[in-house]
């Protein structure tokens, strides 16, 4: 016998509305809740789930479908279904490490008004901005301190009682902006908009690749991509950085190679210029004896080579396409652990 309620026991919220395209099953409870004078917690309670949950089953969808009659088949994309390797949100196919769900993050602009949500993406770990109105997004109040949960009555207010669409939130950086659009890119399949570079990447090496750039030293970054900003990047992909990605410096000479070629993936965030030339590059060798393929199994090619290299090919690579592209960037000299730098 099941644990959970039957489906039948289930009695439907007073006030209820579709949900939008592409809003947080969180978020869309949240604003059930509100609409019914309630807590989100007691919303799911009524659908007996729990609001913490990472993974939905097709049961947990039918429940919240039976509370907010609506239909299952719009509810369900917009609840992450988890297996063992990746989560799926949106029709998108993420990698595990890719997805946070357990916070509210907030754009304050997104919210406002009558018509304000909270977008899926926001649940997402790689997005730390809101695409739109280029702001950083909100996780913490800036009143009480606290960092903003589920537990609301409002989806405009933290539990401590300040609006939220008041506050003044820091200005995306550029850099961050595309860093997020190239993932978003890859999670949707968006072909036209993902980086040359990154192109035939899943999330999980899309999201390794730029946290390897992020591991770098701001000094090596700032050499690479006059852009980069430290706290920006490292602030994109989540605090417990330092539990997923050794610091480059401290990496034994062979995962130096590995890490170097995959910050140079990073390229994909130079100007477009010296992309295409780099691409070109890349081309030339291809056409020069490497197998063809995916740029997934390129670039694992190139982490290869660099590692029987000595890491001077990709330098040599990045001049060539420099001089190329008449780009007069200062960048990538640089060999770690071997103190060139
Ligand atoms: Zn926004
Ligand atoms: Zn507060």
């Amino acid at each position: 016998m099941s644990k959970h309620s039957a489906i039948a026991d289930i009695r439907p919220l007073n006030t209820t509305f579709p949900p939008k395209a592409d809003e947080s099953i969180f978020g869309y409870l949240a604003r059930l809740a509100e609409a019914n004078d309630s807590r989100v917690g007691e919303v799911a309670d009524r659908a007996d789930i729990k609001l913490k949950k990472s993974n939905f089953t097709d049961a947990d969808v039918k429940r919240i479908a039976a509370i907010s009659r609506q239909s299952f088949e719009k509810l369900r994309p917009l609840a992450p279904e988890v297996n063992s390797e990746a989560s799926f949100v949106l029709g998108c196919n993420l990698d595990n490490l890719g997805v946070l769900i357990k916070t509210r993050r907030v754009c304050p602009k997104c919210i406002k008004g009558e018509h304000g949500y909270y977008k899926a993406v926001w649940d997402w770990k790689f997005v730390q901005h809101c695409q739109e109105h280029k702001l950083r997004l909100l996780t913490q109040c800036l009143d009480c301190g606290k960092h903003l949960d589920w537990r609301t009555k409002s989806i405009r207010h933290c539990t401590c009682g300040t609006d939220l669409t008041k506050v003044k939130v820091e200005k995306a950086e550029a850099a961050d902006l595309h860093a997020i659009k190239a993932m978003l890119a890859i999670a949707f399949s968006d072909k036209k908009a993902i980086p040359p570079l990154l192109k035939g990447f899943d999330t999980y090496w899309a999201w390794l690749a730029l946290c390897d750039f992020a591991c770098l030293s701001l000094k090596t970054r700032k050499q690479i991509w006059p852009g980069a900003t430290d706290p920006g990047l490292k602030a994109t992909y989540g605090g417990d950085l330092k539990k997923h990605f050794t610091p480059v410096e401290q990496l034994p000479p062979r995962e130096n190679a590995r890490r170097m070629s995959l910050g140079a993936v990073a390229l994909a965030l130079v100007p477009e210029k010296l992309e295409q030339a780099l691409v070109s590059e890349l081309r030339h060798l291809d056409a020069i004896g490497w197998p063809k393929g995916t740029m997934d199994l390129y670039w694992y090619r190139r982490i290869k080579w660099d590692d029987e290299h000595d890491n001077t090919p990709l330098v040599k690579l990045v001049d060539r396409a420099k001089e190329k592209a008449g780009v007069k960037l200062k960048m990538l000299p640089v060999t770690f652990g071997g103190g060139r730098e």
